[in-house]
């Protein structure tokens, strides 16, 4: 039987590389959600779009068209428009704007409207900040994941270094505490935890237990 699993949290909490992990062993499908809103906050950029004006933003959700394919790595790739931009949307350039991004109505709900679209299909595990809580509210499994600021900082720039981005441990804290503020704060479907959801701490779980133990959830 294949469900829907929704894992929300906190930035820098190792949501992705656990959902992708639990996707590849269930043969599920993974969604990075916020894959979605870094893609749009990067076309914003390239296209200057002003995120004070509705009219814009508007005619642009309507030019963005959003993909995935899975690649080599066990990983997906992101497209727009039918470019691959996965190593664009990582950069600081657009993790320092994309939570900004993120608060705007209509993107949220072009972005939804997307997800639900995509999860029509069973099987599939999506992860991002409202996944529990208003993209697939009667989601089967619903984790809410958290760590220490340290250890989401450190692994978040050996990620980064691992794609040959050097940056300062102090410049991802404070990108980290920017997005956490923002996405708990908004008006629009801010960052919580959804009732039913089921809390994990990753802050002492090696990336294997913790793997193991969404597995088991999900099989149960
Ligand atoms: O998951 P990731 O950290 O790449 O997401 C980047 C940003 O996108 C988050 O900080 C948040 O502002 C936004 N986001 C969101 N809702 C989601 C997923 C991501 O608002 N479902």
């Amino acid at each position: 039987r294949k469900i829907v699993i929704a894992i929300d949290g906190y930035s820098a909490c190792g949501k992705s590389s656990t959902a992708k992990e639990v996707a590849a062993i269930l043969g599920y499908r993974y969604i990075d959600s916020g894959a979605m809103y870094r893609a749009v906050t990067y076309y914003f950029q390239e296209h200057h779009i002003s995120l004070t004006n509705p009219k814009e933003i508007t005619k642009a959700l309507e030019q963005i068209h959003i993909s995935f394919k899975v690649n080599q790595k066990n990983g997906t790739d992101t497209f727009l428009n039918g470019l691959s931009v996965e190593k664009e949307i990582r950069k600081m350039r657009v993790s320092e704007m994309v939570s900004q991004v993120s608060t705007i109505k209509d993107v949220r709900t072009a972005m939804v409207d997307q997800q639900r679209r995509m999860g029509r299909e069973r099987g599939i595990i999506m992860d991002g900040r409202d996944i529990g809580t208003v993209v697939f509210p009667t989601a089967e499994l619903k984790l809410f994941m958290q760590a220490e600021m340290n250890v989401r900082a450190f692994r978040r720039q050996q990620e980064l270094l691992e794609r040959g981005q050097l940056v300062d441990l102090d410049d991802v804290i404070e990108n980290i505490r920017q997005r956490d503020e923002i996405d708990t704060t908004r008006a629009e479907s801010p960052l919580r935890k959804a009732e039913d959801a089921i809390e994990v701490d990753t802050t002492y779980v090696s990336f294997d237990e913790q793997v193991d133990e969404v597995v088991r959830l999900a099989l149960s």
